[in-house]
């Protein structure tokens, strides 16, 4: 089964005014495709991987053939980091965490604000092209990857991860990172991010 794009689970313009309606056409059907396209064609050059999810394949990137991995790695890591993005988002989303993963963030990082400010801080800092990701390592972390990397590479299942490339906001923020930034918190599905820490935890 070749992989695929997932439909988005809203309308293309229910997340505005924070994300506008031709960059979620344009990120979903034209860059998310892309990495599938690419991801798919690599596959159709070792039989072998066509059986594993993207998760498995990212998890066990370096088992991956040489002559495909930086492709895998690359395109596999697009197709995966984007389904997660589509899916942790929703319409009138954000406000408060809540559930457990609510009570950890207070836990580990004092309260919503103080991480937001660590979240969206590291993730301004990232250098070009990468994202910035909560993880579960015995508590929760900040970190940022560089390109498509996730962190099921570094062995950490991503509960939540904002995208930080220009094609993520351009159109609407263009060189204000930060204010795209402070402005997708109001697109969190707080739902899926705590099906998500509980399978973090697993
Ligand atoms: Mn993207």
């Amino acid at each position: 089964m070749a992989h695929e794009v997932p439909p988005l689970p809203y309308d293309y313009k229910a997340l505005e005014p924070h994300i506008d309606e031709q960059t979620m056409h344009l990120h979903h059907d034209k860059h998310h495709q892309a990495y599938v396209n690419n991801l798919n064609g690599a596959i159709e050059k070792h039989s072998e991987l066509a059986a594993k999810s993207v998760d498995d394949l990212l998890r066990n990137i370096n088992s991956v053939p040489e002559d495909v991995r930086t492709v895998v790695r690359n395109n596999g890591g697009g197709h995966s980091n984007h389904s997660m993005f589509w899916a942790i988002m929703k319409p009138n989303g954000g406000g408060e965490p809540t559930g457990a993963i609510g009570e950890q963030i207070k836990k580990d990082f004092g309260s919503f604000e103080d991480f937001k400010k660590q979240f969206n801080e590291a993730a301004a800092k990232q250098f070009g092209s990468g994202w910035g990701w909560l993880i579960w390592d015995g508590k929760l972390k900040v970190i940022t990857t560089a390109n498509q990397d996730s962190p099921l590479m570094q062995g950490h299942f991503p509960i939540l991860g904002n995208d930080v490339w220009e094609h993520a906001y351009y159109l609407k923020y263009q060189n204000r990172r930060p204010e795209y930034l402070a402005a997708w918190w109001n697109t969190v599905n707080w739902d899926e991010v705590n099906k998500r820490f509980a399978q973090a935890k697993k």
